[in-house]
């Protein structure tokens, strides 16, 4: 997964090892275009979510993830958060559940500093790592550890087929990867993962999407062809994940504009401080990546029909 991951660095400059193995952050682009602040004022409030779950997860790359579970009051679905750092707390998680709420029920929730281990019975309190949690006694909200922003940030829409099919149709797995590679190398980030497969419309018209691509569609003329948006995603609940996480100020890592409107929310509760490009693997001649007509013809539509900030190969 998060190929050629190395030791904790604190910066994303290149190294000696590899100058162009990883694009530098850059100033987000201006977003105030009288189109840019229309986008911004359509954009619903944002939503209400609750993490109800998190655990470690060693990975095979030699770095620890914690996985979020959420819930929240537009779907049904359990929407997560990647989280790369211990110490990125869920508000909504931490807060005390009543005063007397078990400390093996929190443990087992994952509201937990430091680590788990065999005996162990203060969540708030690992003894072993100096690790101590403080909160407001009258709201049981979590106090202390301000915000160590900003911090790295993908925003993932699910794609069953590019992350477990194996398909060459798209990039999403690859950005994945390299997301998780650079974070895991940063010590710090946040995947927020959203169950919106196929741009929003479902894996089922995605696969009929496919087959209009086949018999000559691009990516956006399939989607409307079956009388769906060309992106038919949303991203507030990526926001309001972000919040629950402390996360007010990020680097996103996207080429897409209409994207860092989209997850600064409609009053840009959560501020892009800086834009890291996903530029494929393909195309840093580095070897590796996606090779194939459908990904490069994916690429191009995003390229120029959905305005992604990209130079095109
Ligand atoms: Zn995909």
């Amino acid at each position: 997964m998060f190929d050629g991951l190395t030791t904790v660095s604190p910066s994303l400059r290149p190294t000696s090892r590899g100058g162009s193995e990883t694009p530098l952050p850059q100033l987000p682009p201006a977003l105030n275009s009288p189109e840019d602040c229309q986008k911004r004022a359509q954009l619903p409030p944002l939503p209400q979510v609750e993490c109800i779950a998190r655990a470690r997860i060693p990975t095979t790359n030699d770095t620890e993830i914690y996985l979020h579970l959420y819930a929240n009051d537009i779907d049904q679905k359990e929407h997560l958060a990647i989280v790369f750092g211990e110490n990125i707390r869920s508000k909504t998680l931490f807060r005390q559940r009543g005063a007397n709420e078990p400390s093996q029920d929190r443990m087992t929730r994952g509201a937990y500093v430091g680590k788990l281990y065999p005996g162990r019975t203060d969540a708030n309190e690992d003894t072993k790592m100096g690790l101590k949690l403080v909160f407001d006694e009258t709201t049981g909200e979590l106090l202390g550890e301000p915000a160590c922003d900003p911090t790295l940030a993908r925003i993932h829409s699910e794609c069953y087929t590019g992350e477990t099919a194996w398909s060459a149709r798209c990039d999403c797995g690859e950005q994945f990867d390299e997301a998780g590679r650079l974070m895991g190398r940063e010590g710090r980030g946040v995947i927020v993962y959203l169950r919106q497969e196929g741009r929003g419309i479902g894996l089922g018209e995605k696969l009929k999407a496919y087959n209009l691509q086949d018999l000559g569609a691009d990516t956006v003329q399939a989607n409307l062809l079956l009388r769906h948006p060309a992106d038919g995603r949303s991203f507030g609940l990526a926001t309001s994940i972000l919040l629950d996480l402390g996360l007010e100020e990020i680097k996103l890592m996207t080429n897409n504009p209409d994207k860092i409107i989209a997850v600064e929310g409609n009053e840009r509760q959560v501020r892009v401080i800086e834009r890291v490009p996903m530029v494929p693997l393909a195309w840093r001649g580095l070897g590796g990546g996606i090779k194939s007509k459908e990904v490069d013809g994916y690429l191009r539509t995003k390229i120029e029909k959905m305005g992604h900030m990209l130079d095109q190969k």
